[in-house]
């Protein structure tokens, strides 16, 4: 990131030039410096390959960029986790196994830029994520970090969370998808993996509401009203390629029943009567 770097342009200009003749050769090893990976797992295009013998590790293993600051913050994340590109593999590859069926399915994704660091000017911020496929960069807030650990809460899983709803990103489908659909994905795959407690489910809203509130009507419809493919489902109806992409015609190619606003007041229904 060329914000971040501090040389002189002609330094920058220097270092771009060879980064960019490095990652000619190194695409699947992934580029741009920073911790590199001990695992010789490397990313094989899904196409080019023999559909039986694709595994999850090969689709879902992405290169860490992994850039930390001095922070106790940060210091605190190294501590707790010992082999960050693990930990990031392990979550590629369980949000590529919620959001797919099978590893041959899975888009091509490199690398995770990740950055953990105090942010002066917005201490009280949390995390962003810019870029897209197949590089994407996630900044999470030192100082949001520190707050919750001095409340009890392990940052490592806390991270892990983030990672679940940034990692979607990485690998969902969002041809013609509306955001709010699109967000509520992400939040559906960090929930189905045990990132977000069920705590937060509130009834009201509305479907377009995103996030939780999304999430945990995708979640209703999979773990509830028995479309046990909702999420694999309402994935696959953004497939590049795919025309058309509206609320009513995902839900109804994704549940028998079909309309969209019948099966919302229905939820709300349910979690008003105390979700049994
Ligand atoms: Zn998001």
């Amino acid at each position: 990131m060329l914000t971040l770097n501090k040389k002189s342009p002609i330094a920058v200009l220097k270092a771009l030039i060879q980064t960019t003749l490095l990652c000619s050769h190194l695409v699947l090893a992934g580029c741009g410096g920073g911790e590199q990976t001990t695992n010789s797992a490397t990313i094989t295009p899904a196409s080019t390959s023999n559909t039986s013998q694709v595994s999850w590790e090969q689709v879902a293993s992405p290169t860490l960029d992994f850039r930390p600051d001095q922070s106790p913050g940060a210091e605190l994340f190294k501590k707790l986790v010992p082999s960050p590109q693990n930990y990031l593999r392990e979550i590629s590859q369980n949000v590529a196994r919620t959001l797919y069926q099978q590893a041959n399915e899975v888009p091509a994704f490199s690398t995770l830029e990740l950055h953990i660091e105090r942010w002066e000017n917005e201490p009280n911020g949390v995390a962003w994520k810019a870029g897209d496929p197949p590089r994407i960069t996630v900044n999470v807030n030192a100082y949001y970090l520190e707050k919750i650990a001095a409340q009890g809460v392990n940052v490592a899983e806390e991270v892990k969370g983030i990672l679940y709803h940034e990692m979607t990103h990485a690998y969902q489908h969002a041809s013609g998808m509306d955001l709010p659909a699109v967000e509520g994905l992400a939040d559906t795959v960090r929930y189905l993996n045990g990132y977000i407690p069920i705590s937060f489910r509130r009834p009201g809203g509305k479907w377009t509401d995103s996030y939780k509130t999304t999430a945990f009507f995708f979640a209703w419809l999979q773990e509830k009203k028995g479309y046990k493919s909702f999420t694999y489902c309402f994935n696959q109806q953004a497939k590049p390629g795919n025309a058309n992409w509206s609320w009513n015609n995902a839900i109804a190619a994704c549940t028998a029943q079909g309309d969209l606003s019948s099966l919302w007041n229905e939820y709300q229904t349910w979690l008003i009567n105390g979700a049994h």
